[in-house]
């Protein structure tokens, strides 16, 4: 583990005792504590200590040293990026006054106000943040679970799971089968796995035209869909297919040892399985005691204060709030609204009305890009859209390029935005 900056008052022992205190004796700002590193927690950790000016004390929960974007992540998968360029690191954040932690966030203890890390130390704080992102759902695909990732990979926390898939589509025999088993709702990014569907096919038809993909789907209907089917049309006729629930996309079972696929109880050899499992809210919000029967934690549209503590925000893919798909966008325009609200009042700097905004880019072959997205509002019940747009079938090719050209300066900002 790795503590920097303003974490040792001092020498050890005196961090060690005052870390374990509830509160601090002398502590003159009040105390965030973010737990998650990725885009709801970072942007918070960053809108907190910029606008704060100091003001406040705030401290960084994450395990990893380097964070790998799941956004622009399918564009590794099909070759347009390299895996370095989706890597970003917290040295900015910490030259910016945030304190990081490399650690993992091991209890909440919301009664005493404090966090208890996997290296031992207790954390005390005023107000708590929480954007974990998403843990998978151990019985969602039958025969599947995270002991056999490394067989049949869900590559959808980035990182090492997305190389070894790329890997996997590299080595497939000629004319062989990737499967993708996609999730029910609600999941992170919902065009997610269809993006990665496009990428794949545009892999296959450079390396190996006469392999097919078959998606395997549990939902009627997905984002983007119209978008997605024409362009899987022009682009790769006859590449792929999807069986919805009505063809049995919906009674799957894997079966890692012998790389098969069971649809409706008929048994499919396949050469790759992307098994996208079903999903709830990051571990930590369970263990917080701030999820409900869903799986997720529902929030205050508002603000993002947890409906179930008012010292306790949760942002991005974790919350329960509304219409808002668990995006990098939503997560990052949600931690803005969350950090006013904090520092109004912690510092009683002033709070305007909650505003929200997301755009989701999917890439479906070279310079074929679409989007969609929409503005938000909180009401008493959700947070809910009011203003939405999306890509028309039909497109000419220099829109669906300048479409593309967008989301890549989308993704230059947002991971400034993010990371520093
Ligand atoms: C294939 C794919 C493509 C995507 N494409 C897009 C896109 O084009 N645009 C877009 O906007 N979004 C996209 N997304 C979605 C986006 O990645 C997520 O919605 C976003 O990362 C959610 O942010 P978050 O802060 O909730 O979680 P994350 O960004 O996942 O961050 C969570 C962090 O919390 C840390 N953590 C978890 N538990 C603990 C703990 N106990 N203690 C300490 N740290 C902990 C994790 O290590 C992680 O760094 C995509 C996702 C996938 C899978």
């Amino acid at each position: 583990m790795h503590l920097n900056r303003r974490l040792f008052l001092g020498s050890a022992a005196a961090a060690t005792a005052s870390l374990s205190a509830p509160m601090l004796w002398g502590q003159t700002k009040p105390r965030v504590v973010v737990i998650g590193g990725g885009a709801g927690g970072a942007t918070v950790a960053r809108y907190l200590a910029k606008d704060s000016q100091g003001a406040l004390d705030v401290t960084l929960i994450e395990p990893n040293t380097t964070y790998t974007t799941c956004f622009f992540s399918n564009l590794y998968l099909g070759g347009f990026r390299t895996f370095e360029s989706l890597q970003h690191g917290y040295t900015k954040l910490g030259a910016e006054g945030i304190t990081v932690v490399h650690d993992m966030a091991a209890g909440v203890d919301r009664a005493a106000k404090t966090v208890t890390l996997a290296g031992g130390q207790v954390l005390p704080y005023d107000r708590l943040v929480l954007s974990p992102g998403i843990d998978f759902k151990d019985d969602s695909v039958p025969g599947w679970s995270l002991d056999v990732a490394e067989i049949m990979p869900h590559a959808y926390k980035a990182g090492p799971q997305t190389q070894l898939l790329r890997a996997q589509i590299e080595a497939m025999p000629q004319g062989g089968t990737f499967c993708m088993v996609a999730p029910p709702n609600p999941f992170r990014c919902p065009p997610g796995p269809y993006e990665r569907v496009s990428m794949v096919a545009h892999v296959l038809k450079e390396r190996n035209p006469t392999a097919k993909i078959l998606v395997l789907d549990p939902k009627d209907k997905y984002s983007k869909q119209a978008l997605f089917e024409e362009g899987w049309g022009k682009h790769y006729s006859g590449m792929v297919e999807w069986v919805g629930p009505d063809m049995g996309g919906n009674a799957v079972e894997v079966r890692p040892d012998s790389m098969e696929v069971l649809i409706d109880g008929e048994a499919e050899k396949v050469d790759v399985c992307n098994v996208i499992p079903g999903q709830v809210a990051g571990k930590i919000a369970a263990l917080a005691g701030v999820t409900d029967d869903s799986g997720w934690a529902p929030v205050d549209p508002a603000s993002m204060v947890s409906r179930a503590d008012p010292a306790v925000w949760v942002l991005g893919d974790a919350s329960a709030q509304g219409d808002m798909p668990k995006s990098g966008f939503s997560a990052n325009s949600q931690a803005k609204v969350a950090a006013m609200a904090i520092r109004g009042e912690l510092t009683g700097s002033k709070v305007f009305p909650a505003k929200y905004s997301n755009t989701c880019w999917s890439l479906i072959a070279t310079d074929d890009g679409v989007k969609v997205g929409a503005s938000y509002e909180p009401t008493p019940e959700k947070i809910a859209s009011v203003e939405s747009f999306i890509s028309a079938t039909g497109e000419d090719a220099a829109l669906r390029k300048a479409t593309y050209e967008e989301s890549l300066g989308w993704y230059a900002g947002i991971t400034a935005d993010i990371f520093g």
